[in-house]
């Protein structure tokens, strides 16, 4: 059986329940953000599944620039996160000050009156 989930749609429903969708191909790789294909292997044989939404920190920077089209105080820390399950997100992280390993959940949130797309947050856990 083969599922689709775009982009839209995965943040549409983190925006609507929180939950965090991801694909899971038919060799058990996790896909996320969506993509048309696993990964990993490639394959388009996909199934959409409910991600636990935790992860860990595998990289993260402070952001100084600022910018109308993200209007977030400076700086902030951009975290890319290694979900329990596989796949990266990158997202903004919720306080200042982190560590490599530190563990987190994921927390969409609109920060742009203009536009309907949540940003990925990462709370620390
Ligand atoms: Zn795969």
């Amino acid at each position: 059986m083969t599922e689709t989930l775009t982009i839209a749609q995965f943040y549409l429903e983190g925006k609507n329940s929180g939950k965090v969708l991801g694909l899971i191909c038919d060799k058990g790789h996790t896909t996320v953000p969506p993509r048309h294909s696993c990964r990993v292997c490639n394959s388009t044989q996909l199934t959409v599944k409910e991600l636990t939404g935790r992860g860990k920190i595998v990289s993260f920077t402070e952001v100084y620039a600022k910018s109308k089209d993200f209007p977030l105080a400076t700086p902030y820390t951009l975290a890319l996160v290694e979900l329990e399950e596989g796949g990266n997100l990158l997202g903004v992280l919720d306080e200042k000050g982190t560590s490599l390993g530190a563990k987190v959940k994921v927390n969409f949130r609109i920060i742009r009156s203009d536009s309907a797309q949540p940003t990925i947050f990462f709370q620390r856990i």
